[in-house]
């Protein structure tokens, strides 16, 4: 396992994305079933509002700094991590990892079609990947419609589970439902990884990624995530002050 890094209370692996990955393949050939969790600064900021939400993203096996603002309040903190690690990055390096590793790859997540768009897409850019099945992301939670989809996971025989319902439906439903699944290694929970992989939203350029401008780019294209955003700031000025507080 990786060293652990705290980050306002969520444990951040130390790795890099080369590393997560190889992290992770290792875990799948082992038959570890292991859940990966993206946090980024919003999410460990809604920890911060509600702690409640601690338990559910701190029981991901292994969890990356998926935002720049996380590995910036690291430093803060001066416990830096290695780099940011995109979850899309890292899903995407998993998918190219399936045929050598013969890894059965289900998506679920995302609005109706999205999800089969996003499999015929990555099985264009990798392939032979093997892609074993996907379902929508807009069930019912618990109960009957939840049961459905878990029948469908198993039936299919996926050994690699996409979950992209966005933070924390995402990683609740995981927590609470991987032992349904036995026979899946990953689950990587991935918010709105799909609609990227089927095309429907584009990532930013590597203009902006290189510049770790990636959130102002979502937010140009999307005004409507501002509410969400102003996490950010919250996020960044209240390190500060922790920090200035817990001076040893
Ligand atoms: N979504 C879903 N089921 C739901 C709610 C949301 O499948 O009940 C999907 C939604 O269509 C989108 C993703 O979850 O594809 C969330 O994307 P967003 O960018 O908001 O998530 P983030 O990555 O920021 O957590």
């Amino acid at each position: 396992m990786a060293e652990k890094i705290n980050v306002r209370g969520v444990y951040f692996d130390n790795v890099t994305m080369d590393e997560a990955a190889a992290m992770l393949i290792e875990r799948a050939r082992a038959g570890v079933q292991t859940s990966l969790f993206t946090p980024n600064s919003e999410i460990v900021q809604m920890c911060i509002d509600n702690p409640e939400m601690y338990d559910i993203i701190g029981k991901g096996d292994v969890i990356i700094p998926d935002g720049i603002g996380v590995v910036k309040a690291a430093k803060i903190l001066k416990t830096p991590l290695k780099e940011r690690v995109a979850g899309f990055d890292t899903g995407k390096r998993i998918i190219a990892a399936s045929k050598d590793e013969g890894l059965k790859i289900f998506f679920l997540g995302g609005k109706p079609g999205i999800a089969e768009q996003a499999a015929e897409k990555m099985q264009e850019e990798y392939p032979g990947s093997i892609f074993v099945g996907t379902n929508d992301g807009y069930f019912k939670k618990e109960g009957a419609e939840s049961d459905a989809v878990i029948a469908k996971v198993n039936e299919s025989g996926a050994d690699v589970l996409f979950v992209c319902l966005g933070a924390p439906t995402q990683e609740k439903w995981i927590n609470e439902n991987r032992d349904k699944m036995p026979g899946v290694k990953l689950f990587l929970a991935l918010g709105g990884s799909l609609d990227g992989y089927s095309g429907n939203v584009k990532r930013a350029p590597q203009f902006f990624i290189k510049h770790n401008l990636e959130w102002f780019y979502r937010l140009a294209c999307q005004p409507s995530r501002i509410g969400r955003m102003m996490k950010l700031p919250k996020f960044y000025f209240g390190t500060w002050i922790y920090k200035m507080k817990n001076k040893k």
